[in-house]
């Protein structure tokens, strides 16, 4: 888990996300959610199938955070420190501006990200 940045308040403006995806066969609900406790950048429900995702995070822990709560989802026994390293390291190979425009994606830098939503 990642700690929700400092500073970050629950906004109208914070980006949303709610949609269903399958992992490895079974259907989840992938959301993001600024009731999760302080602290936690993200959790995934075996129990309700879902994976949420805090708001306030910056885009890159977003991206982060989604790939590491899916990871979890798609195979509960993972161990942590691979999903936590795993989740790190996938998303300082994709988020980077090079990797972003080859996928034909585009970075956002926070601050604009924040005004968009
Ligand atoms: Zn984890």
């Amino acid at each position: 888990m990642e700690a929700v940045e400092s500073g970050a308040c629950v906004s109208k403006r914070m980006p949303r996300l709610d949609f269903f995806a399958v992992l490895l066969g079974t259907r989840w609900r992938i959301f993001s959610d600024h009731r999760l406790p302080k602290g936690d950048g993200g959790s995934c429900d075996y129990k309700r199938k879902w994976v949420r995702v805090h708001p306030s995070l910056s885009p890159q822990k977003r991206f982060e955070m989604l790939h590491h709560e899916c990871l979890h989802g798609a195979y509960e026994h993972l161990d942590e420190h691979w999903v936590e390293q795993f989740a790190l390291d996938f998303s300082e190979v994709v988020y980077r501006p090079d990797v972003l425009q080859f996928l034909g994606l585009q970075r956002i830098p926070d601050s604009q990200q924040r005004a968009q939503s």
